[in-house]
């Protein structure tokens, strides 16, 4: 498989997540390994999008300029490797909104593929994420996904029946790519 697209959660894929919600710069803080491997990506010419439910912002629990901080932290962090992140987006609804962008549903995974601009194609794309959200708004988008048991993955795989590929981390994920 040529992978050219890998579409990441954020919490619990590339950074820590906290019951209490990830609310600023300060409280990123990334998984082992994970910035390595977003720039081991990169460096096989791969197309790297993060797609990320916020509702903390709805909640007032941080602000859109705490999120910015979290992500130029993100950023920086890949470009002290020599790479960037291609695109960030963001759902800041609550559940109740039922807005058409907040994983499970696939319009975050939509807007990425607006700013790659061309169609995602399923056997070259894959969406890693820790919940079963994450791997429903691939399925939506007719995307492949894996689960990684950081974040919230040990305790999805423990209250869902899970047929997608597991992975320790992202960076065990990364490792077993021939890239
Ligand atoms: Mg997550
Ligand atoms: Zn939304």
């Amino acid at each position: 498989m040529a992978l050219r697209v890998v579409i990441l959660d954020r919490d619990g894929v590339i950074n820590r997540d906290r019951d209490d919600y990830v609310k600023s710069a300060d409280e990123w803080i990334p998984e082992a390994g994970a910035i390595e491997a977003i720039a081991r990506l990169k460096a096989a010419g791969i197309w790297v999008g993060i797609a990320t439910n916020q509702s903390g912002l709805a909640r007032g629990l941080f602000s859109t300029a705490d999120l910015d901080a979290m992500h130029q932290k993100l950023r920086h962090l890949v470009r002290e490797q020599g790479h960037e992140v291609d695109a960030i987006a963001h759902c800041f609804h609550l559940p109740d909104a039922k807005c058409p962008c907040r994983k499970p549903e696939p319009g975050l995974l939509a807007q990425l593929q607006t700013l790659y601009g061309r169609p995602f194609v399923s056997h070259e794309t894959c969406m890693v994420g820790d919940t079963q959200k994450d791997l429903l708004a691939a399925a939506a988008f007719g995307l492949p996904a894996i689960l990684v048991r950081t974040g919230k993955g040990a305790k999805t795989l423990e209250s869902h029946a899970i047929k997608n590929p597991v992975f320790d981390s992202l960076k065990h994920w990364v490792d077993s790519l021939a890239l």
